[in-house]
């Protein structure tokens, strides 16, 4: 079942769009069933259970995107090994990430995670900060990391125009990235179960998928 459903996925996404299979809550030997079906890009959103798993699937050659919020004083757990942070929601946490990453020998590239549901979440910049951090010249220093592009989340309804709308001014803002600041930037990563096919629709290469996949998280 893992098997055909990443079959059906990626043989439904566009060229240039990626599958990222969302293993959180789920162990280490479903990860195992979807690498045997071709899945490389798993996501995690803890990161001592990415950790865990991290050790524990060291034979495998497959790529970790972090994708949660990430507490500072957890970065140092991943910064070794970790592929993509998607979930860059703060100023203070990329300096972490920067620091974290130079002590490993690494440049590790971020998401910038943008707020634009319509509803209250604590994480992520709104277009406005994000264009405001943009312009300062801090993260331009940190050589430890890499901006590659934008991570957002639509809002949590059944309104499929709401959700559209979400991720189109996602896009722009995206748009507005690689236009101003950092043409080089690549991945819009939106999409979960429910609304990927909306997310691609509207213009994202990474697709974060986990219930579709996996079944339901035993918590
Ligand atoms: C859990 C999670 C997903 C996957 O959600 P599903 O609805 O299970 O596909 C995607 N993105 C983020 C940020 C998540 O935390």
């Amino acid at each position: 079942m893992i098997a055909e459903e990443i079959h059906n996925i990626t043989q439904a996404l566009p060229a240039g769009v990626r599958l990222v299979a969302v293993s959180k809550y789920h162990p280490a030997d479903a990860i195992r069933e979807a690498y045997a079906a071709g899945q490389r890009l798993f996501g995690e959103s803890h990161a001592q259970e990415l950790q865990r798993k991290h050790q524990e699937l060291t034979d495998l050659e497959l790529q970790w995107h972090f994708i949660g919020h990430l507490q500072t004083n957890k970065v140092k757990y991943i910064a070794p090994y970790v592929h993509l942070i998607h979930s860059m929601d703060s100023p203070h946490l990329l300096a972490e990430i920067n620091k974290q990453a130079l002590k490993a020998g690494r440049t590790i590239p971020c998401l910038l995670q943008l707020h634009v549901a319509q509803e209250e979440t604590k994480f992520g910049f709104t277009p406005d900060e994000a264009l405001a951090y943009l312009d300062g010249a801090e993260w331009q220093h940190l050589t430890g990391v890499r901006i590659a592009g934008v991570m957002a989340m639509a809002s949590n309804t059944d309104d499929t125009r709401r959700i559209r709308d979400d991720f189109h001014r996602a896009r722009l803002f995206f748009e507005q990235l690689r236009h101003d600041y950092l043409p080089e930037a690549t991945e819009l990563s939106m999409g979960m179960s429910g609304d990927w096919h909306i997310a691609v629709d509207e213009g994202s290469t990474l697709i974060r998928i986990g219930t579709q996949i996996f079944g339901e998280r035993q918590y």
